[in-house]
């Protein structure tokens, strides 16, 4: 789960500029008629966000809410239209292209936080839209919540970088299994901690980052064999913490740095019984 920089776009002028090359003067002067409803939706979500609240939100009365998906899926979705320019844009928000629901796959489609199908309203309203790998969208689909224990971290809202809750536990099976969990008792707001427990529930992670813990632990084997074979447990668990110090120093919630803190705190990996 990564935070993203939350775009600024003027939204009325960005609404005007997807609406100025719709055809046909009455579906243009329609669509110019909603914009005080957009406006009102924008401000609303916005609001709602910022107070972990958007389970709350409800689309404005007296919009066509079709010609607003339209709208987006046409002047928006579609290269070389007015629109267009914000995607490119928001799509280029994630350092190293990597999702911010996952923090593994690759952004590859907008995703409307809150379904366009459900909440036209925010169909082209900027912080709505966030980009997401094909597997963090998909699973999403049409999804949203209804309750506020439903809610999922926001990359525009939810700063989460301030405090580690992701950890793990190493499993003593076969050559040892990460397992993940989520300790929330530094995280002082119950609302985002609330959403921390939920997002990983929901994008299954635990299972996402257990499966990339497994592959990392049969890459470093043959390295941690051999230093403990040519030195000692003490050696292996500073190269561990050293590990783990470096991906703590790019970002704390990562699943290597649980990972390696496991690794550091297992008696049982560090005395080399993982390796017989
Ligand atoms: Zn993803």
């Amino acid at each position: 789960m990564r935070i993203l920089e939350k775009p600024n776009e003027k939204i009325e002028e960005y609404y005007n500029t997807c609406i100025s090359k719709v055809r046909g003067k009455q579906n243009r002067a329609k669509l110019g008629n909603y914009l005080e409803q957009i406006l009102t939706a924008a401000k609303d979500y916005d609001l709602k966000a910022s107070k972990h609240e958007l389970f709350k939100f409800t689309n404005p009365q007296g919009i066509d809410g079709k010609a607003l998906i339209k709208l987006y899926t046409n002047q928006v979705g579609k290269k070389n239209r007015p629109g267009r320019y914000l995607y490119n844009q928001l799509m280029e928000l994630p350092v190293n292209t990597k999702c911010p629901f996952c923090g593994i796959g690759r952004v590859k489609e907008l995703d409307h936080f809150l379904p366009k199908s459900v909440f036209e309203s925010l169909s082209i309203v900027p912080f709505n839209l966030v980009p997401s790998c094909r597997d963090c969208n998909q699973d999403k689909k049409t999804d949203f919540p209804r309750v506020a224990r439903e809610q999922t971290l926001h990359p525009y809202y939810d700063n989460t970088l301030d405090f580690q809750w992701l950890f793990a536990r190493l499993i003593e099976k076969n050559t040892g299994i990460i397992e993940y969990y989520v300790d929330v008792k530094n995280i002082q707001s119950p609302q985002l901690a609330s959403k921390v427990k939920e997002h990983f529930k929901s994008y299954d992670l635990y299972s996402i980052y257990r499966d990339s813990a497994a592959e990392e632990l049969l890459g470093v084997r043959e390295q941690h064999q051999n230093l403990l074979r040519d030195t000692n447990s003490l050696n292996l668990i500073k190269q561990l913490k050293k590990s783990e110090s470096s991906f703590k120093a790019v970002y704390k919630n990562s699943w290597q740095v649980a990972m390696y803190e496991a690794l550091a705190g297992s008696d049982w990996y560090t005395s080399g019984k993982a390796f017989s």
